[in-house]
């Protein structure tokens, strides 16, 4: 089958490999439709997640059609149109059956490696590297599915791939991260970071309650998106200052919740942002935490910091006495992706949320490598790239 496999930061490549087999007795194969790259993808492609290896398959948001079952999965049938969680759960331990399902103790093979740096680990990831799993993504003609059982969610008649290929991940991630805020009506929500993450944050925010989303980026047609589709006020932190722009906006008190839908490779035009590029490109801090330093310094008292931006390893200069003193509440975390298809499908067939908004590429497979460097630079106006092998 054909694959997008990564040979090193910016390179990967369409190759030709074995297809997947069915291992274990709970495992489907699933025929690939449709597949995207992801903004967590980019941290893979610009070589900041270790322990990935020459030749590993790339992708964690895919969707497709059954076309062979282990022996034990009795719920979805060969021909069935299914959807595929990011995450990798079993269904069965302690952190399933509590809906933490990206939690899940059983997916990750190489948990040793994660629990040397975090004591615990999360459960295995399609397509993100040794460290959480090893696992083939589903940038792919095909992919096998562990715990299919659990891990695969029907489609039912009627909808159109884009509509619900963003279940897998950047819908219910977005969902969470305004779930995570708390958000009481009338509440006004700020979201840094507008692409398709932040974007489903600023649907969600108003979906669960918001008053007011404002939306914060540099880049003028995610910030036109936010204000078109997302109904968000906008700030450009190119332009003007972040803190005192939503100081101003809130009557002086701040934001209700702040949501850093940014991550360990944030851009900035403060001193702090150079000293955290020159770090993290020789090696002496991991990720470049820009983002989560404003949200955490711009949130209100007694506020709620959620972070569904990916974080790596490990930050400098934290404002935790800013955080502390101003008795701020952080939720954070990958998302429990299996707890969110229902209702979100939902949401879809009732036409409160059309997630094809955020689509700006439709490319075959074989030119996944041009996707890449698209979505990287954002050339093009490119906001979500989707591939069809
Ligand atoms: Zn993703
Ligand atoms: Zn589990």
């Amino acid at each position: 089958m054909k694959a997008v496999c990564w040979h090193g930061a910016n390179d990967v490549r369409v190759e030709t490999v074995p297809d997947p087999k069915i291992i274990n007795p709970r495992d489907a194969i699933i025929k690939i439709t449709s597949t995207a790259i992801c903004g967590s993808d980019l941290h893979i492609y610009n070589g900041y997640i270790p322990t990935m290896e020459k030749g590993d398959i790339l992708g964690h948001e895919f969707m497709g059609e059954v076309v062979e079952l282990g022996s034990s999965v009795k719920n979805v049938k060969v021909g069935d149109r299914v959807v595929v969680p990011f995450t990798i759960s079993c269904g069965n331990c302690f952190f399933c059956n509590q809906d933490l399902w990206s939690l899940c103790d059983n997916s990750n093979p190489n948990a040793w490696m994660v629990e040397k740096q975090m004591g615990y680990s999360p459960s295995g990831l399609f397509g993100y590297s040794h460290l959480f799993g090893g696992y083939a993504g589903g940038q792919a003609q095909y992919a096998r599915v562990p715990f299919a059982d659990v891990g695969l969610f029907k489609i039912p008649d009627g909808l159109t791939d884009e509509q619900v290929l963003f279940l897998t991940d950047v819908f219910p991630t977005g969902y969470m991260a305004a779930e995570n805020c708390d958000i009481k009506t009338g509440d006004t929500v700020a979201v840094w970071g507008c692409g398709p993450v932040g974007q489903f944050a600023i649907k969600s925010a108003y979906l669960l309650g918001a008053e007011r989303v404002i939306a914060i980026d540099r880049i003028p047609e995610r910030l036109e998106m936010a204000k078109t589709y997302g109904k968000a006020e906008v700030l450009n932190y190119e332009e003007i200052d972040v803190g005192e722009a939503l100081k101003e906006m809130t009557g002086g008190r701040g934001p209700d919740a702040c949501i850093d839908a940014v991550g360990m490779e944030a851009h900035g035009t403060d001193l702090m942002s150079f000293y955290d590029q020159a770090k993290q490109a020789v090696r002496l801090e991991t990720d470049r935490p820009t983002a989560l330093r404003q949200v955490i310094v711009s949130c209100r008292k007694g506020g709620h910091v959620s972070i569904p931006g990916v974080y790596g390893g490990f930050i400098d200069k934290v404002p935790m006495g800013a955080a502390m003193n101003k008795g701020l509440t952080f939720k954070m975390g990958q998302t429990h992706v299996h707890k969110y298809l229902q209702p979100l499908l939902e949401h879809i067939q009732n036409g409160k949320i059309d997630p094809t908004f955020i689509i700006s590429h439709r490319l075959p497979i074989e030119e996944a490598p041009h996707g890449y460097e698209i979505f990287k630079h954002k050339k093009d106006n490119c906001t979500k790239v989707v591939l069809k092998p």
